[in-house]
């Protein structure tokens, strides 16, 4: 068992959980389970009271549904959600079909409070698919000979992202493998150069790196950092993550808290091993680390990988942690992330009305983006070089919501500054 707690600004985790690390090729059969048994309860069974007592405390805390009431309580009461025990979690997860319709209705009442009926776009660049390391379920690993590997160079990488730019993106996101080919200074020379001609804010998600090169990175300007924690069990972390630990982890995210990014953050919905109890608790972790973003999307197994016989996460699952992260973290940018729209055709506006209010369309050129395949058959193949931004704002039109014309930073009051000068440099 991990506790975790945040004291002054800082995660502290402690770790009563010492299971000696097993055997990676035997994981498969460790912790293979009969599909629709995974996300099987451990404990007693959820009431359908416990359900309701959950949703109260919500509906309590959000007050009375005027206008006036808009966008007051995302300054007064940053902290909506904090209410949440993890057996709360643990029941709105457990949500039946009916009880679901609920959850979502109440996710989506949250999200319009709070972060306003805009979507945010952010254009992603992978500008790169090595990767040292070798989790089982990333087609992207070490140990996956099969895929032809890639670097764009910095001249190419500026190029997409001013097309980017160009195109409307307010927000580019540089994503890579853990690749160490670019060192924190080629990475700080991209930022600072995209950030000198294009008004936009710049997100990194290049992995575990030193603190000291995170603190390079952020100097050039990096207004935020994505780095998953995906999966909040200390032991399936470490046996899907060979050599890498959950407290490796927990310590770059709080280099990236203390050295001011806005720190996001997310999990696998659907992992082999894995239970309800599993994703309440990456819920509560993501609380704790009171994160500015959260990508929750499900597995979906590649066939390069040890996990290729695993089944798929399962999209009613997928959808309830989104909702279930909306109703505990309301001030979040919460993506309707890629996976989840590659899981089912309809399921990324399923999830901008539970929750979401980000999409990550792939602007990375179409030789590249092929290569990035961290899971097989993902929708961004079928997007065109821009990314698809027509064909996602007509979508977004049909649900009455518009795309917004900010970079889109946190809405905490920390933020808001950031937000300011961003606007005034882009006019
Ligand atoms: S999940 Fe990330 S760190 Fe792990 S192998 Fe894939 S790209 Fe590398």
């Amino acid at each position: 068992m991990r506790r975790y707690s945040v004291r002054d600004g800082t995660l502290y985790a402690t770790a009563f959980y010492l299971a000696p690390p097993k055997q990676v090729h035997r994981l498969h059969s460790m912790i293979s389970t009969v599909p629709g048994e995974r996300h099987e309860r451990r404990g007693p069974r959820m009431t359908e009271h416990n359900f309701a007592s959950a949703v109260k405390k919500i509906q309590d805390a959000l007050g009375p549904d005027c206008p006036e009431a808009r966008g007051v309580r995302a300054v007064t009461s940053p902290v909506l959600g904090a209410e949440l025990t993890e057996d709360d979690i643990v029941a709105l997860l457990d949500a039946g079909p009916q009880e679901q319709q609920t959850l979502f209705a109440l996710a989506d009442k949250v999200r319009k409070r709070f972060m306003g009926n805009a979507v945010h776009l952010r254009g992603i660049i992978e500008f790169s698919n090595y990767c040292v390391r070798d989790c089982l379920y990333c087609g992207l690993r070490r140990d996956n000979r099969k895929l032809a590997r890639y670097r764009m160079s910095i001249d190419e990488i500026l190029k997409v992202a001013a097309k980017a730019a160009a195109a409307g993106y307010r927000t580019i996101v540089l994503q890579s493998g853990d690749d160490f080919h670019y060192r924190a200074d080629d990475i700080a020379r991209m930022v600072e150069r995209i950030k000198r001609t294009a008004a936009v804010a710049v997100t990194l998600s290049v992995g575990e790196r030193s603190r000291k090169e995170y603190a390079v990175m952020r100097q050039a300007g990096a207004d935020r950092f994505l780095l998953k924690h995906e999966t909040a069990d200390p032991d399936l972390y470490r046996r899907l993550h060979p050599g890498m630990t959950l407290d490796g982890r927990l310590e770059c995210l709080a280099h990236l808290r203390d050295l001011g990014f806005q720190v996001g953050s997310g999990n696998i919905v659907g992992l082999p091993g894995q239970t309800v109890r599993t994703i309440a608790k990456d819920v509560v972790l993501l609380r704790a680390l009171d994160v500015e973003m959260a990508g929750i999307g499900p597995f979906i197994p590649h066939p390069d990988t040890p996990l290729a016989s695993c089944p798929p996460g399962d999209l009613a699952m997928s959808l309830k942690a989104l909702a279930v992260a909306r109703l505990a973290l309301p001030l979040a940018h919460l993506p309707a992330t890629t996976a989840l729209a590659t899981l089912h055709p309809d399921a990324r506006r399923m999830g901008l009305s539970c929750g979401a209010n980000v999409i990550m369309p792939n602007v990375t050129p179409l030789e590249f983006r092929r290569l990035y395949e961290i899971y097989p058959g993902s929708i961004a193949l079928r997007a065109p070089e821009d990314g698809g931004i027509a064909e996602i704002r007509t979508m977004l039109s049909s649900l009455g919501r518009p795309v917004s014309d900010t970079c889109g930073h946190s809405p905490k009051p920390e933020w808001a500054r950031a937000t300011r000068v961003a606007h005034t440099s882009a006019h």
